[in-house]
């Protein structure tokens, strides 16, 4: 525990419990991402958040404002408390937060489905509206099943992905994450058995490697016969590592996708909405997919929804089917607060120069990060559109990085062995240097760190 959060501070909240009060609750019964209970890790306790600055109860590292790095995992793109976000949330809260979608509709799931149709790629005509991002994938690959199914080909039940992907932590998302490095290893064999390509050559300048881009023909080509669809998140691998690839790869697997009559799913939940730098990452290929999946920023961090979007070949085939119907309906389908926060975001983000600001951070990105190239024990240094990764020679101790980073005044969390960012658009010049300044200490602290234990190369 860090000192500062040792039995003191003042009531936090009107519930009466101190800083310590509550950390030491939360260790007791609250189960956080990706961890034992009880908890290992000591969590930051957070008071309020404004603009692109987390404020936290009591200083840790002496800092009790940090810039935040990681848009609360990709996600608040418009930074925290946002009046307009406000207003909109406000606004509906007024006349509803939540009705049934079974049998009802609304104003803000029509118009944020229709405004989603507008903006992606075309083709995609029909929305489902998912309350997370592994649900919508859920909802793409039951949908792929489904629409071979009733086209009469009930063998196609597979799915082919490449290795280092990530979809999510649901039973079948888990089944296309990567099998070997990722979160989900424990459960080779228990998980519905897919087709793995090799993972994309890195670089999304890269040349083209005509023997991976054979490798993929030659997979989908092999596997046609029991292959549904083949998902994966274009351009950038997020969770599953940070990788980069070129938008290449994307065009052969949908010639791939196209010749064998396999459905395309692309995964757009981290990249969607600006991040690459373009609106939708297979922006960069000129490539549509038949089902699409979106979250993470679609509400602009504000609340908990995601999307799957698909063509009408896919939807017709589905309703032809012996049972036309998609049985799928959580209980929280198109939440209106959420609808209308995210039809909100896309409004501030749509009108606004978007592609200028994500630039103007990649830029601060390049010059901050690619210094730390330099450094003892990094790998690889990355930015494309508003990520930017340091790839260290081994696993980060995530721990002294983090802690190096808040001493920085920096939110960040590494993972794997990666230092990484991705901030809210809004990052002004100062901040996003304020934040390479912490990728920068995170790196320098996790690499002296294990070499003074000796884990470097473990
Ligand atoms: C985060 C993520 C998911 C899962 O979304 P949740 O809302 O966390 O369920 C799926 N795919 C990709 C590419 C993601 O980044």
């Amino acid at each position: 525990m860090p000192e500062s959060f040792t039995g003191r501070g003042d009531p936090v909240g009107e519930g009466g419990l101190t800083a310590s009060e509550l950390l030491a609750l939360d260790r007791r019964h609250v189960w956080h991402p990706y961890g034992p209970m009880p908890g290992r890790e000591e969590p930051l306790l957070v008071e309020s958040a404004a603009g692109v600055r987390l404020r936290l109860a009591e200083p840790v590292e002496g800092r009790r404002e940090l810039v935040d790095g990681m848009s609360s995992w990709w996600s608040a793109i418009h930074g925290y408390n946002h009046p307009v976000l406000n207003a909109a949330a406000t606004e509906q809260l007024g006349r509803m937060s939540h009705v049934m979608f079974g049998g009802l509709t609304h104003e803000p799931a029509v118009r944020l489905s229709r405004r989603l149709v507008d903006i992606t790629p075309e083709g995609l005509e029909h929305v489902f509206l998912a309350d997370s991002g592994s649900v919508s994938v859920e909802v793409a690959l039951k949908m792929c099943l489904q629409y071979q199914r009733s086209r009469g080909r009930p063998r196609r039940q597979r799915l082919l992905t490449w290795r280092g992907g990530y979809h999510g932590d649901t039973w079948n998302p888990m089944s296309v994450c990567d099998p070997d490095g990722g979160m989900h290893g424990l459960w080779a064999g228990v998980l519905p058995r897919q087709v793995f390509a090799d993972a994309p050559p890195s670089g999304f300048d890269a040349a083209v490697d005509p023997v991976y881009a054979a490798h993929l023909r030659e997979l989908v080509a092999r596997h046609a016969d029991e292959l549904a669809a083949v998902i994966v998140e274009p351009v950038v691998q997020g969770a599953g590592g940070m990788r980069f690839h070129s938008p290449a790869y994307l065009r052969v697997l949908r010639e791939a996708c196209d010749e064998h009559d396999v459905l395309l799913v692309l995964d757009e939940i981290a990249t969607g909405f600006g991040r690459t730098g373009a609106l939708f990452a297979c922006g960069h290929a000129g490539i549509a997919p038949d089902v699409l999946c979106l979250g993470k920023a679609l509400t602009g961090g504000y609340l908990t929804m995601a999307a799957t979007l698909c063509t009408s070949r896919v939807a017709e085939g589905i309703s032809r089917g012996e049972v036309p119907v998609l049985a799928h309906g959580p209980t929280f389908m198109g939440n209106p607060l959420a609808a209308a926060v995210a039809d909100a975001s896309l409004g501030l983000l749509l009108g606004q120069d978007w592609a200028a600001e994500v630039a103007r951070v990649e830029s601060g990105l390049r010059a901050g990060l690619e210094p730390v190239r330099a450094l003892p024990g990094v790998r690889d240094v990355r930015v494309l559109g508003a990520v930017g990764v340091v790839q260290l020679d081994g696993p980060v101790d995530t721990a002294a990085a983090g802690r190096a980073a808040v001493r920085e005044g920096v939110w960040l969390r590494p993972f794997r062995d990666t230092v990484y960012t991705m901030p809210p658009y809004v990052t002004g010049d100062e901040d996003v240097a304020r934040i390479c300044a912490g990728v920068r200490a995170a790196v320098a602290a996790s690499v002296e760190a294990t070499a003074a234990t000796g884990t470097a190369a473990r």
